[in-house]
């Protein structure tokens, strides 16, 4: 059996006119003697009326004590009405479908209500209904634990719902698609002419989606590597060839896998950052440092950007936690210097182990647009700078010109 997996967004089941398209592209594939599994998100983004954010708002009206295992529920409807509707309409047109929920398509999660992790996937109903023929639509997102609680993912989960799909169906591919051509050299929302990738490696999809990149989620990339499972990122409005995932590439010294030489790949930002920084020389009790760390883990504060000299210690927390981190930390009597709004703006290239100048070439571009870099690090992979998040575009666009990443 031939399978298939195609995973539609948000924006790609949101009107009937986006619906009719996505059946196109389900009529195409059938065409080509496929089975389908075809996973998709809520309806719409934020403001939406069956939106993920909205059900969510819809519960969080209601008070702050709401039970996470509740959250879920609510949060697990919006793929249950998008998918429900296209099945509907694929039934209207004449084709054999069926609708499966999460917990109905075998999709096994751990019980981390909000962020659950899949364990494993029964893909026993979904092969028989596809030996019968027919598309099985599936609610992206959601999953059951083994006691019988329905639990959500996380952001990006019809993307790891898609990938999971198609390593337990040994598919031929998984297909993403989306509202944009395809995985760019930068969000086509901030740079107007970055360029579709035709191909790239697992590894650069698995950097850019970290550093920012929302096309697809780096866990699906991770999950579908496993297997060596092509992903396609495709654009459901167009014909356009869009971006393979593959493991394809050269191995390299150092561990990074390269294609056809590229130096960087893309450029990718993540907005809305605070930076802390503690003046660690002036402290005279320097066990503190530790015990704040651990104070924050515990408080499940994840930090990143840390930098840490005999002098400071510097770095970053998402700026809807700053202010219990800046208590956290002030209750231990320790002085920190907050500075909020900030980004990070990441250059991403496998290939740029190794190759001089790349920093040089950073820091040149942002000085000229009079860029302040607050703070930088780098990996075999990537070189991320923070700035200021009013400056984020401006930068974004300044290292994506400098690099000619564009068309
Ligand atoms: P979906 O609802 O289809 O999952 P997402 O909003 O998750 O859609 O992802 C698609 C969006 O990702 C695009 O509209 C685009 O603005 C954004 N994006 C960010 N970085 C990139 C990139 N490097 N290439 C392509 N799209 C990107
Ligand atoms: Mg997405």
């Amino acid at each position: 059996m031939k399978i298939l997996v195609q995973k539609f967004g948000g924006t790609s089941v949101a009107t009937p006119e986006a619906r009719r398209q996505v059946i196109e592209k389900i009529i195409n594939a059938r065409k080509q003697g496929y089975r389908l599994v075809v996973v998709v998100s809520a309806m719409g983004r934020q403001g939406a009326p069956y939106a993920t954010d909205t059900l969510k708002g819809l519960l969080e009206a209601s008070g702050t004590n709401v039970s996470p295992r509740e959250m879920d529920l609510i949060l697990s409807c919006g793929e249950i009405i998008s998918g429900t509707v296209l099945t509907g309409s694929l039934q209207a047109a004449g084709f054999k479908a069926i609708f499966l929920t999460g917990a109905q398509a075998g999709i096994i999660t751990d019980n981390r209500f909000g962020n659950a992790t899949i364990r494993r996937v029964d893909p026993g109903r979904i092969l028989s209904h596809l030996e019968e023929d027919k598309i099985v639509v599936v609610a992206g997102f959601q999953g059951i634990t083994e006691d019988g609680e329905i639990t959500t993912i996380g952001r990006g989960g019809s993307d790891t719902t898609a990938a999971a799909l198609g390593v337990a169906l040994d598919a031929e591919a998984v297909e993403i698609y989306t509202d944009v051509d395809g995985i760019k050299t930068a969000d086509p929302r901030i740079v107007s002419d970055a360029r579709t990738l035709d191909t790239v490696t697992y590894n650069e999809i698995c950097q850019l989606a970290h550093e920012g990149a929302r096309v697809v989620h780096p866990r699906a990339v991770e999950i579908a590597m496993q297997k060596n499972i092509p992903l396609k990122i495709k654009c459901t409005f167009n014909d356009e060839p869009g971006t393979v995932v593959t493991g394809a590439g050269v191995f390299k010294e150092g561990g990074a896998t390269i294609l056809n030489g590229r130096v960087i790949t893309g450029i990718t930002q993540i907005p809305g950052l605070t930076q802390l920084r503690i003046n660690t020389g002036a402290l005279e009790d320097k066990s503190l440092q530790v015990k704040m760390l651990k104070a924050l883990a515990r408080a499940n504060i994840s930090i990143d950007f840390i930098n840490i000299s005999p002098e400071a210690m510097v770095f970053t927390v998402k700026d809807e936690v700053s202010s219990r981190a800046v208590r956290i930390i002030e209750d231990m009597k320790i002085p920190v210097a907050v500075k909020k709004g900030c980004a990070k703006v990441a250059v991403v290239g496998a290939g740029m182990t190794g190759v001089p100048g790349v920093m040089a070439n950073i820091v040149e571009a942002l000085a000229d647009e009079g860029i302040e870099i607050l703070e930088s690090a780098d990996s075999y992979t990537t070189i991320w700078c923070l700035v200021e998040e009013a400056k984020m575009e401006k930068a974004v666009q300044a290292l994506h010109r400098k690099f000619n990443l564009g068309k």
